[in-house]
Parts: C-alpha cells; structure tokens; sequence
C-alpha cells in the first residue's frame, strides 16, 4: 500500500515563497558594488526574482538552459538565482578567481547562454565572452545610471531588464529531479568538473543546514555569508537563510578585515561563513585597531581546516562560538559540523579547542566511512586514516557529462579523495588531501595537523607543510612559512613549537621561508604550485 500524503514537490523557488510569505519585511542588507549599503527584504526579493522569471521567459529562457552569473553576494545575485530557478533553467556560478581561459573553458562546457555580471568583472569578462559562441546576452547587475563603457555585445542593465516584466507569473512547475544549479570544482589538477545540483538536494541540504546541531539557524538570526555565492553553492546560504526566515546581510565585494568588520558591527550579525583565510584578516584588523563582536555568536569556518588559533582567538578573545565545517563542492556542500555533542560537554580549554580542530559529524543526509586502498571499511578509533567515502540526497551522483566516473562505486560511495580518521563518537578529522599525505617509510603524515599547529606560533602568518623526497624515507615533511610582518623567527624556535605536539618521526626534516605561500581560487593552500615553486629544494644532508 502506498502512502496517502501529497506528493509536494521539492521545488527551491518554493524557499522563496515561504521566505516572503511568513517572513516578508525580514532585511536584506547589501554592500552594493557601487558603493552604498542598501535595503530590502524576502517579499521584495521574491517579486523581483518574478519579474526576471517573467523576462527570460519572454526571451525564450526555460527549463534546463544555463545561465551563469559572476557576481558578488547582493541582493541583486540572490534575486538572479531565484529568477532562474523559478523559470526553471539552471544557475552557473562562475568562479572570477579563476584565469580568463579557465572560465571560457567551464562556460563552453556549460553552454551558457546568459551571463549576469557584477561591474566589478565586466572588463574580465571583456576578454571571455568573446571565447563564448553560446552566449547571447549579458545583463550588468546595476542600473542605467552606472552602466559602464564597454565593448560587449548585447549588453542590458539589471534594472532595466526585469523593468520590462511586470512580475505577473508563476514560478514553472518542474519534476524535483530537475538540474537547478551547476558549479565547477576548483580543478588543481586536469579540467575542473561540473557539478550539477536538484531542487530536491538543494531543498533537502538547506532542510539539514539549518538544524541546531549544523548551523542553528532562525528567524531571529542576522546571516552574513562571507562566502561568496559562486564558492562550493554558496555553502547554501542563499536557500538555508530564506528557508529560516533569518535576515542576511550580503557583504558584496568589501572581503579585507576593515570592511568585513565594519558590516559586521554595524549591521548587527549574529552568524557569519567563510573559509580560514578571511577570518585571519579579520583577527589581523582587530589585533590592530581593537574592535569588539557584541552581536555575533556563530562563525563557521570551512573549505580547508580550521586552525586552532583562529578558534581560540574567536573563543576567548571576542566570546564567539566557532563552528567549524567540512564540506566539498560535490556535496551541496555541508558534509560535517563539529558541534558539541554530549559526549564532549566537559570538554573546556585546551581540551575543547582540540575537539574543535575536528571537522565534526554529519547531519541526517549524510553517510561516511573510511576505507584502506581495497575498500576495506576501517575502525573508527580516532588514529586508523583512510580514503573518506560519503553518500547522501545531496551528494553528487556523477560529474557533468560523465568526467570523473572513477570516484564513484556500485553502491553510490563517492571518494572524496580526503584522508580522514573517525573517532568512536563519530567525529571526523581530516588528515589530508590523498595527493597531500606524506609517505615516510611506508607510515603516512598529515601536512595539514603540522600546519595547524604551525600556525599557532606567535610569529607566524601563514604555515604548509609538503612531502619533498628523501633518499632514506621516500618523503620527509618540509616546513613553509610566512611570517607577520617585522618578525623573524629562527627555524629551531618554529621546530621546538612543535616539539611534544606532534610524534618525533613527524617532525619536519627542515624549515624554509617564503614570502607567499600560494593558494587556489577559493583561498585553499595550492599545494601543487607550492611543490612546483620548491622542486629544487633538497633537504640538508644529516
Ligand atoms: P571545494 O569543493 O572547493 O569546497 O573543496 C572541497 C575540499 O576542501 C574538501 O575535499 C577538503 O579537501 C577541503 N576542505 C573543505 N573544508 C575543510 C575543512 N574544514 N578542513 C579541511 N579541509 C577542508
């Protein structure tokens, strides 16, 4: 017998709806790209996004076209994303980190045939569009009055495009099933891949982010997405805050520690996302002009690991709760939260901090395992690291035209390519990335543990840690470093840091100085390009 209860589908335009409908006057606050901060709320929101459906509509736009944006978290890009849903074609973030060729190559393969655009990347994308056979439009997002000169084709403010719809439509009705969203994995090595996204993963992951253990999430919540929206789905900000009812706060193009500082104060954040790197330039700011966080409690940190200094300066210093979080692209992209669980409620200082260095559990919707290279499924003791698997409604099924068919199995396993251990309590840590791990006399390393405590060291801006060979061990840990401007630590008082925190024969065999540690698009350490700029490097002979 089948169950007797409506068949609703999971539909994100649906998360709109309910925004503006129980939550309507909630604000939506923005650091606009021209400069002021502006105003607006769910309900306006929503009959936006209505009037773009309606336009593309007209233009003939519908179900299943791509239509990407490069655009800064506004309102302006939630209402974009929400347009395009609700005609029922597919939003493609687009990355403007990447290089111009990377871009035009993902948009080719996307076939995209819009492109709404910030002004700040209309010169970048000067130079793409014209490698883009299958883009026909491209919609600034300002108004008349900011239009800048330029040599593109086909070119329309934002404002004056949905001016022309009057808003009278309805969202298109679509199986769950359907593609809503496509991103791009970051790519270090070969093509990057498309990851495509449903209304139903999309629906159901908000439905699992916004839970009291993961981000807690409400309606008396300020939500300020550091992350941009075209970062890994935006972390699923632009659904999970609409579907609380939270207000948000969207930063716009302000990234540097003043401006992050500025809106967070002043626009009274309670919750606020991104990865390490930024928080670092927040600390940095405060640690110079001083400055307190009396309205924020949540930061979650994420996209690589967190470093235990960020978490206690956060902690002790401003009383903010940190929440740190694993996740990837391929998986919506929330995969862990490293929230308290019973189990751990004693845990205070040092004892806490360490916990925190996890990357937590998953929420209903996730499945993980760790296996060895034959797929053995290996204990969960918080020592034995293997290959981390996941699977899950919002986990990804396989690649855009079918790249990267390896890391999926029979039984919808996808391998993650981290290297991860899992305690009895089911806490999560990753130890590295599986190309990352050092291999020292058939044991493995994690570079990213040393990096962690590192960075701990008052002298220190920035730690990497890399395999470089050894004639005797095959791989030895090397030790790069950054360090905060005016000091100059010596390389024995950066090791005896570290003496006593981490197991002898993990010690790095050596310790060099760097001026730039280089990172990916999305702010994570590249360490591709980090072992290319140091392939002439030889460890002294003992
Ligand atoms: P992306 O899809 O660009 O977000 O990259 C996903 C990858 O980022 C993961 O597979 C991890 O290697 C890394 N990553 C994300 N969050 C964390 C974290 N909290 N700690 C360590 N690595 C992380």
């Amino acid at each position: 017998m089948l169950g007797m209860m409506q068949d609703w589908p999971l539909l994100c335009h649906k998360v709109i709806d309910h925004a503006a409908t129980y939550h309507g006057q909630r604000e939506v606050v923005s650091r606009s790209v021209e400069g002021p901060f502006h105003r607006t709320n769910y309900a306006q929101v929503r009959g936006r996004a209505m009037q773009l459906a309606q336009r593309l509509d007209r233009d003939g736009y519908g179900v299943g076209d791509r239509i990407a944006t490069m655009a800064w978290n506004t309102w302006r890009h939630l209402e974009t994303w929400y347009g395009i849903l609700g005609v029922g074609s597919i939003y493609h973030t687009l990355n403007p980190r990447l290089f111009p060729d990377q871009i035009a190559w993902i948009m080719n393969d996307a076939e995209d045939r819009v492109l709404f655009v910030d002004l700040t990347f209309v010169k970048l994308v000067e130079v793409i569009a014209p490698k883009v056979p299958s883009l026909e439009r491209i919609v600034i997002l300002t108004d008349d009055a900011h239009m800048p000169e330029t040599s593109l084709q086909n070119v329309v403010s934002y404002e004056s495009y949905i001016a022309e719809a009057d808003g009278d439509f309805a969202w298109v009705d679509l199986d769950e099933r359907t593609a809503a969203g496509m991103c791009y994995t970051s790519g270090t090595t070969g093509d990057p891949k498309g990851v495509v996204y449903t209304h139903r993963s999309n629906v159901l992951h908000a439905m699992a982010a916004l839970q009291p253990d993961m981000l807690n999430l409400s309606s008396r919540d300020r939500l300020m997405p550091v992350v941009p929206l075209f970062h890994a789905n935006g972390w699923s900000t632009a659904f999970s805050g609409p579907m609380s009812g939270c207000a948000m706060v969207m930063p716009g193009a302000g990234m540097d520690g003043a401006s992050i500082y500025e809106i967070l104060t002043q626009e009274k954040v309670t919750i606020t996302a991104a990865v390490p790197t930024i928080w670092l330039m927040l600390l940095q700011h405060m640690e110079k002009h001083g400055g307190s966080l009396p309205d924020l409690k949540r930061v979650v940190i994420g996209g690589s690991a967190c470093p235990r200094a960020i978490t206690q300066a956060f902690q002790d210093t401003y009383g903010v709760e940190v929440i740190h979080a694993w996740g990837m692209t391929e998986m919506s992209p929330l995969g862990t939260i490293c929230s308290v669980k019973p189990e751990y409620a004693h845990l205070e200082g040092a004892d806490k901090l360490d916990l925190q260095v996890k990357q937590g559990h998953p929420p209903f919707t996730v499945e993980m395992k760790i296996t060895d290279d034959e797929n053995q499924e290996l204990p969960w003791d918080a020592k034995t690291f293997g290959r981390l698997k996941v699977r899950g409604p919002a986990v990804s099924s396989s690649y855009y035209k079918g790249r990267g068919a390896e890391q999926f199995d029979a039984e919808n396993w996808f391998d993650t390519g981290d290297v991860a251990h899992v305690d009895p309590h089911g806490y999560m840590q990753i130890t590295d990335r599986a190309k990352d791990v050092i291999k020292s006399g058939g044991e493995w390393i994690s570079s990213i543990e040393i990096e962690n405590l590192a960075v701990g060291h008052p002298e220190v801006a920035e730690a990497a840690v890399i395999g470089v060979a050894h004639p005797k061990w095959d791989e030895r840990p090397l030790l790069v470093i950054v360090v905060k401007e005016g000091q100059s630590p010596s390389k024995q008082s950066l090791l005896e840091f570290l003496e006593g925190k981490i197991a002898h024969w993990w010690m790095p065999n050596d310790v060099v100085f760097v001026d730039e540690i280089p990172h990916t698009a999305t702010g994570k350490i590249q360490k591709t390009a980090l072992r290319e700029q140091l392939r002439d490097y030889a460890f002294p002979i003992d």
